[in-house]
């Protein structure tokens, strides 16, 4: 199975989105406690790691730690919002520490709605650069869109534009907007969509991406809302493949194994043919109304099947439609024996990693940079109408 791990390198950034899940914290890393935590996905026989934020670029030493999962034999990607790759030099010298796959964050080509979602101006010229400079150098280039209540409605005109303006970018990610943490949390109102408001438009760039031989998937989006693509859904993908994910985060979650890829369910859901391999409604914080949740009727194995036998994981054994049947139900009788878990405690218990492993450290000087950051992020915050997330120190 091919997992991958994530490591926040820096929970500080340069854009100010309003609906960010993971802002600021006092928490810092240097090479030293990103290479334990690299070290430990190499034993767990991981494929890759996704170096992540915050904005990743901002680390001093990110050329380094990928250098150092490289040669370690690990894929190393990167999440993005691109503004310091738009600098050749920098890219360059990423490329050559290894970076094979950069995940480029663009959530609408619409210069005025990306710079209202982003709290900076000027960011979707550097993001372009960014990918030009990506695919000058050898790095591959995805595209990651949160969907939100800015942009669900043109989703499809994203990906028309980059059909037609960098047409070399292969693969697309959404991720539906997660609404229980950070200032996502705070700022429901503003930036959480209902589910019908992006179906249509996320159903025609989906299709235009599949009739194009683009490759794409989509995060936190119940299939009842991408029925013809349930085979993308990130979460269904997981399912079906028992795959897990481990997060190391740079605050005080610190690291995070999930294997559980369901979230919520109504009463709909009951008699969906695709109750088993669905993720349901990502929402802990209670942003997302139920009652959109409708049953499906279509053939659960022929969704399996698309997924089993794509070639794009060759790590995959399972190839038959009996064998994954077997390994399935086996999974899912461990899932039921064990007790169920309380909807309000995030992340669950059975989520929480113990052991040595420490993700960063709160030291004076991450303190008082913490305590500057959090000044002028309020302020920001003030001028674009945002709120401030729970507990932030001002
Ligand atoms: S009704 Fe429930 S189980 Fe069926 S696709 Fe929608 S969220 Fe998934």
């Amino acid at each position: 199975m091919a997992n991958i791990g994530y490591i926040q390198v820096v929970r500080h950034c340069n854009h100010f989105c309003g609906f960010c899940s993971n802002p600021t914290t006092p928490y810092t890393h240097d090479f030293a406690s990103m290479k334990v935590l690299v070290d430990d996905f190499v034993e767990r026989g991981y494929f890759g790691v996704i170096l992540t934020g915050g904005e990743p670029t901002l680390h001093p030493e990110l050329p380094k730690i990928a250098r150092y999962a490289t040669e370690c034999g690990l894929h190393v990607r990167m999440i993005t919002n691109g503004w310091r790759l738009s600098d050749r030099k920098f890219a360059k010298a990423l490329a050559e520490a290894g970076l094979q796959l950069v995940h480029i964050s663009i959530y609408s080509i619409d210069p005025e709605v990306e710079a209202k979602l982003r709290g900076v101006e000027g960011t979707l010229d550097k993001a372009f650069a960014a990918i030009d400079n990506a695919a000058e150098f050898g790095i591959e280039v995805n595209i990651n869109c949160v969907i939100n209540k800015l942009n669900a409605t043109h989703l499809d005109a994203n990906i028309r534009y980059f059909l037609r303006r960098h047409p070399h970018i292969r693969h697309f990610v959404w991720n539906n907007l997660d609404p229980s943490m950070g200032r996502a949390e705070v700022n429901q109102d503003q930036f959480t969509p209902r589910l019908a408001d992006f179906e249509l438009s996320l159903y025609r760039a989906l299709r235009l991406l599949h009739r194009s031989g683009r490759s794409f998937r989509v995060e936190k989006v119940p299939l009842c809302y991408m029925t013809d693509f349930a085979w993308a859904s990130t979460e269904t993908r997981k399912i079906v493949k028992g795959e897990e994910r481990i997060v190391h985060f740079l605050d005080a979650k610190q690291t995070v194994r999930q294997t559980d890829w369901g979230h919520i369910y109504s009463d709909a859901c009951q008699v969906c043919s695709l109750r088993e391999i669905c993720g349901g409604l990502f929402d802990r914080g209670n942003a997302y109304d139920p009652g959109e949740l409708y049953p499906v009727f279509v053939e659960r194995d022929a969704v399996v099947q698309k997924i089993i036998s794509d070639p794009a994981d060759p790590s995959y054994k399972l190839r038959t439609l009996a064998a994954w049947r077997q390994d399935f139900e086996a999974r899912l009788q461990q899932a039921r024996a064990l007790p169920s878990r309380p909807d309000d405690e995030m992340p669950p218990a059975e989520m929480r990693v113990q052991g040595n492993l420490q993700v960063g450290k709160v030291t004076e000087r991450g303190q008082k940079l913490y305590t500057a950051k959090r000044r002028s992020e309020s302020r920001k915050a003030d001028k674009l109408g945002v709120k401030m997330e729970h507990g932030a120190k001002q």
